[in-house]
């Protein structure tokens, strides 16, 4: 499927390192349809949704979580906030009713594009299991 072959494309030359598109949103030098917003993190539409809601939850701080098997210990705070926060948006968003899903996807394999760890919010739709 194309999309997914993208995806994976995407995924491949992906690189870890450096500032990413995530930044121009946090700075807003470029336009997002921000939902929620926190002295430490941020919810916005995702350019691509795979879901009538399809929102992604970022630190305002990349920090070293480009992805999350960067964590460390001193990380635990944040990702909590950034958890929480998910669910406060999917409830914002009328998901708490019907249910969601959240989805992080980690490195190549994860399919990962961005290398500033997000979170997924999906739903709006039956969801399906196994994901691809
Ligand atoms: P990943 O594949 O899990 O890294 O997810 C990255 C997500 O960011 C994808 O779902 C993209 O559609 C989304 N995305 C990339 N650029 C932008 C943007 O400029 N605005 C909003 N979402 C974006």
């Amino acid at each position: 499927h194309d999309e997914a072959a993208a995806a994976r494309a995407a995924a491949k030359s992906a690189s870890e390192g450096g500032p990413t598109i995530f930044d121009k949103i946090i700075k807003r030098e470029i336009p997002a349809t921000v939902v929620f917003e926190d002295e430490l993190c941020m919810a916005f539409r995702d350019v691509n949704p795979q879901a009538p809601t399809h929102l992604l939850v970022i630190p305002k701080e990349r920090g070293n979580l480009s992805q999350l098997s960067k964590a460390q210990e001193d990380d635990k705070s944040m990702l909590g906030h950034l958890l929480y926060t998910a669910n406060r948006v999917a409830a914002q968003e009328g998901l708490d009713k019907t249910g969601y899903r959240v989805v992080i996807n980690d490195g190549v394999e994860g399919c990962q594009s961005v290398y500033h760890l997000h979170l997924h919010v999906i739903g709006g739709r039956q969801l399906t299991w196994p994901p691809g």
